[in-house]
């Protein structure tokens, strides 16, 4: 078997035809299903608590949880400024739900002093829906993923209140709101396929990984 080395690996040696390296910001919230659903689908995962995590990842997934907390804590962690860096410098990154909300250009609903990373050209709005107990599930229409409906569960939610002219909407409820779009290497749903047995999204974005 041929092998290669990476940098950022610290000399580890990977097979040639390992699956892409992708990384999962694991500072709070759902990042466990996440890594889950990257390692079914060929995936070599890391978990990304430090800046030096982000050393050689092919991709970066955000996970649902909770914007503030994650905002803070990347900020405590030294993380914001290098993943703000890889977003810029193209790093394809997935973002569900709070991890959205940290790849949006502007936040409403924010708590004072929140700050996103940014990237998306998207308006979001936190707790969109409603309260914890208004979380519900439906099935959309999405076009780029195919024929058969997603289901989709939303807990606390963020909506995508406008979409700039550089992002492009995937998905949307039947009232016309979007939660889900994409603009060249990032993804963001305000939903959660890593938790529903959905593993079109992590295709879509792996394909994205990929090709970058
Ligand atoms: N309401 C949360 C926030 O503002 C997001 C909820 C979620 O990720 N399921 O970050």
């Amino acid at each position: 078997m041929t092998t290669s080395l990476r940098s950022g690996s610290l000399g580890a040696v990977r097979p040639a035809s390992a699956g892409p390296r992708v990384g999962v910001l694991a500072l709070q919230g759902d990042f466990r299903e996440h890594a889950h659903v990257l390692a079914s689908l060929g995936a070599e995962v890391s978990l990304v608590r430090r800046p030096e995590d982000l050393d050689g990842v092919d991709g970066l997934v955000i996970p649902g949880g909770e914007s503030t907390v994650m905002d803070k804590l990347t900020r405590i962690f030294g993380l914001q400024a290098p993943m703000r860096a890889a977003i810029a410098a193209g790093l394809p990154v997935y973002g569900t739900c709070a991890g959205l909300i940290l790849l949006a250009d502007a936040v409403l609903d924010a708590i004072d002093g929140q700050e996103s990373l940014g990237g998306l050209d998207v308006v979001v709005r936190r707790n969109a829906f409603g309260s914890q107990n208004q979380s519900f599930e439906t099935d959309l229409d999405v076009p780029a993923l195919g024929d058969a409906p997603v289901h989709a569960v939303f807990i606390r939610g963020p909506v995508v209140e406008s979409v700039g002219d550089s992002a492009t909407p995937l998905a949307s409820l039947a009232d016309g709101r979007v939660v889900a779009v994409e603009q060249g290497n990032l993804l963001g749903t305000s939903f959660h396929p890593e938790i529903t047995g959905e593993h079109r999204f992590h295709e879509y974005f792996l394909a994205k990984v990929r090709a970058a």
